[in-house]
């Protein structure tokens, strides 16, 4: 497909607009361009057909079935859109008068009141942007919290080896060390391991529950009752909450401070940068220290608080979306979604089982993980591989090469919006590429046949994207 720059025709326009009336205001000499920038010169209907052009190319939840692993990419209701668009929370600046904007801060008040229900917390902050920055600041009030009584030792926080990447990421930018923990033959953690990793350096323990291989740690109790003990605080990873919202509480399984990836579980678009929501919820004993106003004047009453973490209520219409959602639902509703979100994740991995059996082959939460490892070792065909062929069945491929403990992982999550003939025809997209690799593997190599590109040098892509075009 040719880039817009190259479509560009000198001297072919679309709309002009009419001469200004205001009095003409010249900039100063030294802030003006000394050349005119090279935009593409074209009509508007080639501007348009390029665009849609473009759009075409793209892979949502609106194109097929997406079963991204720990990224839940269920379908966003489209009510949640009509009322993020309503103008009086699209239109609105956080610096108006607060008298005018009182319906958007009942919006705040009313997503914290029913997080917190949903998740067992006393107090929420909706400023980080994102699942990693909440992260950072819940770690941030644990540092807090350690720091106000006192225990300055406490440098080191917990982490299994099955945890996101950003989880000791953050750690780390808190200033935290990270300590692994090794996950036991279930997949859980490793409660031998966690019992000598604790101590009084210990600031506490980061969990996902279920864990990235989507399986709920029975022991989940004795786990965060024995950091307390060792008088660490517990980090719910909220990434996995779709798995059980309505049926347990992270709260009541003796976290302290969560967060959640509203464009996760509360259906908010993501993918494509975003933008996301991230709230850190805490119980009693952290909410002294919750990121400050949200109107940028220091308030007093909380003089012990981390400060700002973002400008103004952080991404006000992602909460706007995800209370939306949460009150469609209802009570009922959520906890239905969870429940299917369950039954679909269980039984798409028994569709593909007889093909590509589960790494841990136990009753799954929401998500599953294979492993090529095996095949891999007698066909040459690995994880990456049946991700791109699976590009040629329309659908996304699932995670791949994560979770890091799993070698050849593939991390399936169907999400509980996908009906049982979209499962139906994944599980079978699955079985053609296990013939395929039985009858000629080497074919696989080759996949995806059927997109634009088929095999970019991702690395590469990643680490030297050419973002600008290149003018000869
Ligand atoms: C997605 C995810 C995160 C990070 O969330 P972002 O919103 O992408 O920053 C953290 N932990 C887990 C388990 C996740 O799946």
């Amino acid at each position: 497909m040719k880039l817009i720059f190259e479509r560009s025709v000198k001297g072919r326009r679309t709309f002009q607009m009419p001469a200004s009336t205001f009095p003409k205001r010249e900039l100063p000499e030294a802030l003006k361009r000394k050349t005119a920038p090279r935009l593409p010169e074209m009509s508007e209907v080639a501007i348009s057909r390029h665009y849609t052009k473009l759009a075409k190319q793209a892979f949502g939840v609106n194109s097929g079935f997406y079963p991204l692993g720990s990224c839940t990419m269920k379908w966003n209701p489209r009510i949640n859109e009509a009322v993020a668009a309503l103008p009086g929370f699209a239109r609105v600046h956080p610096l108006q008068p607060r008298d005018t904007v009182q319906g958007s801060h009942e919006v705040l008040n009313k997503a914290r009141e029913v997080l917190c229900e949903i998740t067992g917390m006393d107090d929420m902050t909706f400023q980080p942007a994102a699942g990693a920055h909440g992260e950072y600041v819940g770690l941030l009030l644990m540092k807090k919290y350690h720091e106000k009584r006192g225990d300055f030792q406490r440098t080191r926080v917990l982490i299994p080896d099955s945890a996101h990447g950003t989880n000791p990421a953050s750690a780390s930018m808190v200033g935290f060390t990270v300590t692994h923990i090794p996950s036991d033959e279930n997949g859980c953690v490793n409660l031998d391991a966690l019992k000598a990793a604790l101590d009084d350096t210990v600031a506490g323990l980061m969990l996902t529950n279920p864990n990235t291989m989507g399986i709920f740690d029975p022991n989940i109790l004795e786990i965060t009752r024995l950091v307390h003990e060792a008088g660490g605080l517990n980090y719910y990873d909220g990434a996995n909450l779709n798995a059980i919202m309505g049926w347990v509480r992270p709260g009541d399984m003796g976290f302290d401070v969560i967060h959640l990836n509203l464009h996760k579980t509360f259906s908010t678009p993501h993918g494509g940068g975003g933008p996301g929501a991230g709230p850190v919820g805490c119980k009693e004993i952290l909410r002294p220290y919750l990121p400050q106003s949200h109107m940028g004047e220091w308030d007093s009453r909380r003089p012990d608080s981390v400060g700002q973490v973002r400008a103004f209520f952080g991404n006000f219409l992602v909460v706007a979306r995800a209370l939306t959602y949460a009150l469609t639902l209802g009570k009922e509703g959520i906890t239905r979604t969870s429940g299917m979100a369950v039954l679909n994740a269980n039984y798409l991995m028994r569709k593909i089982e007889p093909y590509f059996p589960p790494y841990y082959n136990r009753i799954c939460m929401h998500e599953f993980v294979i492993s090529l490892e095996k095949v891999k070792k007698q066909s040459g065909v690995g994880a990456l591989d049946v991700a791109k062929c699976l590009l040629d069945y329309g659908m996304h491929p699932p995670t791949m090469y994560f979770p890091l403990n799993v070698p050849e992982a593939l991390m399936v999550e169907p999400t509980e919006t996908e009906n049982r003939e979209t499962l139906d025809e994944a599980a079978q997209a699955f079985a053609e590429i296990f013939e395929a690799i039985k009858n000629d593997p080497d074919s696989l190599h080759d996949c995806p046949k059927t997109t634009y590109i088929s095999r970019p040098d991702e690395v590469g892509a990643a680490r030297n994207p050419i973002v600008r075009y290149q003018f000869d």
